[in-house]
Parts: C-alpha cells; sequence; structure tokens
C-alpha cells in the first residue's frame, strides 16, 4: 500500500513516516499543500493522512481540489482539538475518517488499517499458527480459546503479527506503542515480550529474541 503523509511539522511527519513504513507500507510526504494536491493528481496513492493547517494551500483546499477534480483515495484528516468545525467540513468535503492530536501511533495505524481494508476483498483476520487476530474487533484467539490481553500486549502483538517472519526492533516497537510525549523504556517492551510470549507459548507461537536486533514472531 502507498501513503500519501501530509503535514508541515517535520517531527510529526517523521513519526507518521516512521508508523505506516513500520507497518509495512510505502510513504511519500508533503510539508505544503500545493505538492499535496501534485502528488495527489499523480495518482497511486491508498491512504492520504491529511494535515489541515498547511502553508500555500490549507488541507481543506487540497481535500476539495483533488475530490473536485475525482480523486477518490480515502482521506484521514488530523486535526487540532479546537477544530471542530474544520472536522466537520473535513468530512462534508469527503474525508473518510479524523483523527485530533495528539494521537497515538496505535489508533493512528488502526484507523488507516481500516481505510485502507474498505475497497479492498481483503480478510479481516491474521493468523499465525495457532493463533488468530481479529484486526477490526483487535481480539485474538489461540486454538480457539479468546486470548486475554492488555491493549499493550495487543499493541505488541499487532506489531509483531503484521510482520510474522521478520524481525521487528525494540524501537519499532515503542514507536507502535506510544503516543506523542509519552515515554516508554526498552524494559517496558521486554515486560510485555515476555508476557505476550507465555500467553503464546502453550499454542506453539514463538516470540524470539535476537539479541540486540529484536523480536520475531513465528510458529514453532
Ligand atoms: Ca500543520
Amino acid at each position: 500500500m502507498r501513503v500519501l503523509i501530509v503535514e508541515d511539522d517535520s517531527i510529526l511527519q517523521d513519526s507518521l513516516t516512521r508508523t505506516m513504513r513500520s507497518a509495512g507500507h510505502a510513504t511519500d510526504t508533503a510539508a505544503d499543500g500545493e505538492t499535496a494536491l501534485g502528488l495527489l493528481r499523480g495518482g497511486g496513492f491508498d491512504l492520504v493522512l491529511l494535515d489541515l493547517g498547511l502553508p500555500r494551500l490549507d488541507g481543506l483546499q487540497v481535500l476539495r481540489q483533488a475530490r473536485e477534480t475525482g480523486c477518490r483515495t480515502p482521506v484521514l484528516i488530523l486535526t487540532a482539538r479546537d477544530g471542530v468545525e474544520d472536522r466537520v467540513k473535513g468530512l462534508d468535503l469527503g474525508a473518510d475518517d479524523y483523527l485530533v492530536k495528539p494521537f497515538s501511533l496505535a489508533e493512528l495505524e488502526a484507523r488507516a488499517r481500516a481505510l485502507l481494508r474498505r475497497g479492498q476483498a481483503a480478510t479481516p483476520l491474521l493468523s499465525c499458527g495457532a493463533l488468530t487476530y481479529d484486526t477490526v474487533g483487535r481480539r485474538a484467539t489461540l486454538a480457539g480459546e479468546a486470548l486475554e490481553l492488555s491493549l499493550r500486549e495487543v499493541s505488541v502483538l499487532e506489531a509483531l503479527l503484521f510482520r510474522q517472519g521478520k524481525v521487528v526492533s525494540k524501537d519499532q516497537l515503542i514507536e507502535s506503542l506510544c503516543g506523542y510525549g509519552e515515554e516508554l523504556s526498552a524494559n517496558a517492551i521486554e515486560v510485555y515480550v515476555h508476557r505476550l510470549r507465555k500467553k503464546l507459548e502453550p499454542g506453539g507461537v514463538t516470540l524470539r529474541t535476537l539479541r540486540g536486533l529484536g523480536y520475531l514472531m513465528d510458529k514453532a
């Protein structure tokens, strides 16, 4: 999947890019409205993350012009807390969903996933051996039995399951778990992984630790 990230705050743009890339998507970025519109006219995107407060052409104008010229790509608006009117206007102009800043990267991933799934026949279920995960309800079962997982454990599970068979670094896990301004230590990640491993082991799903590299989810 190809995601266009339109955000003029470079720190936020970096976080969004890393989040989308670690979810397995290709990304393009624009830091102003005109560039965004130019890229959108080129086509080929599956999703647009659109900040509203942008230099040169604001997000709502980008959205209006893109829709007027027939662009049907799903758009997820990123707005400030007090931007109620903008949100309403955005939805009226054909945005598909919105997130209010500050949002957690895990929530962003979930909303982005939901939008990317629209119009696709892909099943919302992911599996690894005896583990089945419902990406819409965010519920996991192991050999048909529901797994009791904390929200943090679910986020770790998602991050590893989306990249099963591949190594996921501790930094990638921290990024997929953290919201802005939130701190999570490497030790905390180890604890979540440890708990999750204990819950998955009885079903033959392994979480291997590769020293210095990260973690790998696989079936035994
Ligand atoms: Ca902005």
